[in-house]
């Protein structure tokens, strides 16, 4: 892999997007305030790599914050994109692939029986929380210090991702009555679970978790943690609600609460179902569903929803990983494959790390923070796009092969001997 030779057209990019957009970017987690430096524009993708404006490639493990399950410019997907949009991007009225898309992933998740397409992760965990109030007739919610549900104001304290990354315990601009009703609970912590259903529960609408947590760098599950919310919601009558917008179709084709045999009230989907492009989706049973309007009295409308070129593009990036669905194996063996190796090479290197992997995605930590910041600046200058942050996770894509884990081995074992 080549060493970044130049990088004149980022720099003037940059510059550019520096004085139009605050601070170059248009979400937080994509500036690199926790590495050091500016971020780099990217102008195209292919496969497993991403390509800068400069002409260097680089071994992509972003993959859009996890939406690429399939890589870049996967041709099936791209070809469904073309054709759906020759025929107008958009109507505002039922479209048959909102129907399919809505049909397979009730296929693959059969505990969706109805299903609420939305733009975006943030909305559709929005959606569930309101509907989970609506049909509780209760208004709190427990969630987990640093997972990550969106950015909707109620769910912005003790949050992961870009909240966690900036240090900021609560976004400014959230008012104290709108947390009154949000608990932060600690995850893994069953004492405090009581404690809290002991106080509050029959005033308590839903527990929100990400199954497995991907927002904190990735969080490994807790199954019986995960069993033991399922048994005290049901005995209080609160809504158990799973955020996959992370996990939904990516550690097999269906939910993680399918992987860990739980059955949730409400699952939120997001990233992957989109193939690319702005989604997010919640259903669950026909009961609480239907309490939605237009049927029933929760409201929750969108523009956008449900976008007949979004679906093409999760439609057929479903149907390609159904197809394939054998291959998430391979997706498991290669994170564990080069979560190893570097493991293996900081200890011989007697560098203080750690690796958080969970089936294909991963998150490397370092004992010390300016670690991170030289170890990322030497992968990325050599041709490896890691998150910018150790609160995000990575991601191998069906594009990956093991070539591309090889090449990424190679220059991380050179990063660290200069940690040493
Ligand atoms: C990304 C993410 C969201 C928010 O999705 P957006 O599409 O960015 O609004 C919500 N929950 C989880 C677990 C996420 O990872």
């Amino acid at each position: 892999m080549r060493r970044v030779v130049d990088n004149k057209k980022s720099t003037k990019i940059i510059k550019a997007a520096k004085c139009v957009l605050v601070g170059g970017v248009n979400s937080p987690v994509r500036s690199f305030s926790y590495v050091g430096g500016d971020p780099i524009p990217i102008y195209s993708g292919r496969g497993s790599r991403i390509c800068d404006y400069d002409h260097n490639w680089y071994i992509d493990y972003v993959l859009s914050y996890g939406a690429l399950i399939l890589g870049h410019t996967r041709p099936e997907v791209m070809q469904s994109i073309k054709q759906t949009a020759d025929l107008g991007v958009g109507f505002g009225a039922t479209h048959k692939l909102e129907v399919e898309l809505a049909e397979r992933i009730k296929a693959a998740i059969p505990l969706l029986k109805k299903i609420r397409f939305v733009s975006s992760g943030t909305e559709a965990v929005m959606g569930a929380v309101r509907l989970a109030r609506g049909v509780t007739g209760r208004s709190k919610i427990i969630k987990f210090e640093r997972s990550y549900h969106g950015h909707a104001d109620y769910l912005l304290k003790k949050a992961g991702s870009g909240l966690a990354t900036m240090e900021l315990p609560l976004s400014k601009g959230v008012p104290k009555s709108l947390l009154q009703d949000t608990i932060i609970a600690r995850y893994g912590d069953r004492n405090e679970i009581d404690k809290i259903f002991a106080k509050f529960g029959p005033d308590i609408a839903a527990i929100l978790v990400e199954p497995v947590g991907g927002n904190d760098g990735v969080v490994l599950p807790d199954k019986n943690f995960l069993k033991i919310l399922r048994r005290i919601t049901k005995r209080y009558g609160t809504l158990l609600i799973f955020d996959e917008v992370i996990t939904g179709f990516r550690f097999h084709f269906g939910s993680a609460a399918a992987y860990f045999g739980i059955r949730p009230d409400i699952i939120c989907l997001g990233k992957i179902i989109g193939g690319g492009l702005p989604i997010g989706a919640y259903g669950g049973s026909k009961r609480v569903m239907d309490q939605l309007a237009p049927l029933g009295g929760v409201y929750q409308a969108s523009t956008f929803a449900g976008n007949p070129v979004v679906m093409s593009a999760g439609l057929s990036t479903l149907k390609v990983l159904a197809s394939s669905r054998r291959d998430y194996r391979r997706l498991d063996r290669l994170a564990l494959y080069l979560s190893r190796a570097v493991l293996e090479e900081a200890r011989k290197q007697r560098i203080d790390l750690s690796i958080r992997q969970f089936k294909g995605i991963f998150s490397i930590h370092f004992k010390k923070k300016s670690h991170f910041k030289v170890f990322y600046r030497e992968l990325l200058n050599a041709g490896v796009y890691l998150a910018p942050s150790e609160h995000e996770s990575n991601f191998i894509s069906f594009a990956h092969t093991k070539k591309d884990i090889d090449k990424t081995i190679g220059i991380a074992k050179k990063a660290l001997c200069l940690l040493k």
